[in-house]
């Protein structure tokens, strides 16, 4: 990659960064609650440096091969890498042995398996839950009413944490419509705290809505596109 390209990074993020400021202000957010993840899924690896070299240190990958690969080549160097795509039964080992975070779990076995698979010397795994919450079957996350046995679920191993919710709605274009699923995620994570279970996390928001997220209570943002331009195709 071009020095160019590399400079083209560190201006995408922080035109990011300042989205996120503005909208922390915006919606009276405290500065810095709300946390950039930077999705490089099928992004190449040149640009992860350049992100990194701009002060990027969470990457969040879809795929576990190209994820594992990435954080092999850029190992030791202090990274955090979050697994947001779909957790296959056979790729859990993988996940539990190379990830610090999963976003997407959906399912009480893939609880048990990312447990015990977990090296001990990593400490405990973060997970967030993902929810569901346009109600169609095609799209990934458990229903709201499924949420309390899946949350018991991880709170049964040590070797996973608890860190809150995680969704991903289909795309849409104003911002009311876009502010919905956000603030039901919102919801529902207040119906389900406690002070034994605070739930800190909601990951929610991406290129297109995040300003949306933020103002329903994001604290982790989800961003790809707006920061290594359009991906590779599958
Ligand atoms: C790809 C992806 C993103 C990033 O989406 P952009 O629109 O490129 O910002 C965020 N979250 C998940 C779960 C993804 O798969």
């Amino acid at each position: 990659m071009s020095t160019a390209d590399t400079s083209e990074i560190a201006a995408c993020l922080q035109a990011v960064r300042a989205r996120i400021q503005a909208a922390e202000q915006r919606f009276e957010r405290p500065p810095g609650s709300v946390q950039l993840l930077a999705v490089s899924k099928r992004q190449p690896l040149a640009k992860l440096v350049a992100a990194q070299a701009a002060g990027q240190h969470a990457f969040g990958e879809s795929y576990v091969q190209e994820g594992v690969e990435k954080r092999q080549a850029l190992a030791d160097q202090g990274l955090a890498w979050h697994f947001i795509g779909r957790i296959q039964s056979n790729k859990t080992r993988l996940i539990a042995e190379h990830f610090d975070w999963v976003h997407g779990l959906v399912s009480a076995d893939h609880a048990r398996r990312l447990a015990a698979q977990r090296p001990p010397a990593r400490g405990p795994l973060h997970v967030c839950v993902q929810i569901n919450l346009s109600g169609e079957a095609s799209k990934a996350g458990i229903l709201p009413e499924q949420a309390e046995a899946l949350l018991a679920e991880v709170e049964r191993h040590e070797a996973l944490k608890l860190e809150g919710l995680m969704t991903l709605p289909a795309p849409a274009e104003d911002f009311a419509t876009q502010r919905r699923p956000f603030a039901a995620l919102r919801a529902l994570r207040d119906q389900l705290a406690s002070a034994q279970r605070p739930l800190p996390m909601l990951s929610m928001g991406m290129s297109g809505d995040l300003e949306a997220a933020i103002a329903e209570g994001a604290t982790m943002v989800r961003i790809g596109t707006a920061l290594f331009g359009a991906r590779a195709p599958i």
